[in-house]
């Protein structure tokens, strides 16, 4: 029995570890996986555009950007919900079908949101364990109780750039039960080029217990507006517009959306820009002797173990980095205490950062 009074919240909520997001002061920024050309200039035109008109009340709906998107897509509009930033969406989600005494299963490297949203709803998240820093199926179906309510996938997973193939996330799902919802995030869809990959569209489309989440924090680097979306059977998506705040999108979020989406030549632009040098960072720093973990996103997981004593300390790597005005993501939060995450930047930032690590090598 504690002595100290006042409001207690429920259940569940103080075991949460708050989420920190990756730091932001330094000149070159490298731990949130931000576009690296930045917003489409038509994003950001539509954004300025807006500022006489900020004493509106956006369009409860996001009606104009929901259909940009079904248009761009292929998609059903009125199966769409815009939300403020995909973070949103994952906790409409979890408020909306699990509660205390259910449990919310993930990949063991999957993202922190996952266990955080279940939390935060007083259920039980599960961690399943992943091979080679993959997510694996068969342990995430034998980690299914019936008290499972919730799968959560990102694909590609950040923090290790894997993914799962169409057909992976086909055996993932026909091993559920009908009532458990699968979550396919799919927050960085648009930089893998991989043939057998597949955004999950279709499973959605398919079957009434699966949804799909994107965002435009990532490539379409619009980060500070907040803005994410989601694409769900009709019944879902009935609960979840009971369910948001009937304003949750701003209107600046939805002209900068919409002009982003129109702007295919800056979206292809950023994505070889990606594909390019994340290649040629991989090189870069392979070549120094570190192990570089294949990444189909803007991001690549360099990992420190095995260097000799001293330099195989991520953390001082870390702190080397940002003494000299690099960050990096640390990973510890994830269970990967001997790796970096490194977003992939300008040309010139993953030149400097190839460099600087060189150099921690040698001091
Ligand atoms: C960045 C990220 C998100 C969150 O994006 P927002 O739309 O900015 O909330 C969701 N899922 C994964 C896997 C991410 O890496």
């Amino acid at each position: 029995m504690t002595t100290t009074s006042g409001p207690a919240p429920r259940p569940g909520i103080l075991d949460i570890a708050a989420y920190v997001g990756g730091e932001a002061h330094g000149t070159i920024r490298l731990a949130s996986n931000e576009g690296a050309l930045g917003p489409s200039p038509h994003a950001m035109e539509a954004y300025s555009r807006l500022a006489g008109s900020i004493h509106r009340y956006p369009d409860g709906g996001s009606t104009e950007l929901r259909q940009a998107l079904a248009q761009r897509f292929n998609l059903d509009a009125a199966r769409i919900i815009c939300g403020a930033g995909s973070d949103e969406i994952i906790s409409l989600l979890t408020r909306s079908y699990v509660g205390p005494g259910d449990e919310v299963l993930y990949s063991a490297h999957g993202f922190l949101m996952y266990p955080i949203s279940a939390k935060a709803c007083g259920a039980t998240p599960v961690a399943a364990p992943e091979k080679n820093l993959k997510a694996d199926i068969d342990a995430l179906l034998a980690h299914v109780t019936p008290r499972t309510r919730m799968v959560f996938i990102a694909n590609p997973n950040n923090p290790t750039g894997t993914y799962l193939t169409a057909d992976e996330l086909t055996r993932l799902h026909a091993g559920l039960p009908s009532d458990v919802v699968l979550v396919i995030d799919a927050a960085y869809a648009e930089y893998v080029d991989a043939p057998d990959y597949s955004s999950g569209v279709e499973l959605v489309e398919k079957h009434p217990n699966v949804v799909m989440t994107r965002t435009f924090s990532k490539i379409f680097a619009l980060g500070a507006l907040r803005l994410g979306w989601g694409y769900f059977p009709a019944a879902i998506a009935d609960v979840l517009n009971r369910v948001r705040g009937p304003f949750n999108v701003s209107a600046p979020a939805h002209a900068a959306g919409v002009a982003a989406l129109a702007d295919t030549g800056f979206l292809e632009r950023s994505r070889a820009h990606n594909t390019q040098w994340r290649t040629w960072f991989r090189d870069a720093v392979q070549g120094l002797g570190l192990t570089v973990h294949d990444s189909v996103t803007n991001f690549v997981l360099v990992d420190f173990a095995g260097q000799k004593p001293g330099k195989d300390d991520a953390e001082a790597a870390r702190q080397y980095l940002k003494a000299r005005g690099i960050l990096v993501r640390q990973m510890s939060a994830y269970g990967l205490p001997t790796c970096l995450r490194v977003t992939i930047g300008t040309g010139d930032d993953m030149r400097t950062v190839a460099d600087t690590l060189k150099a921690f090598l040698e001091s």
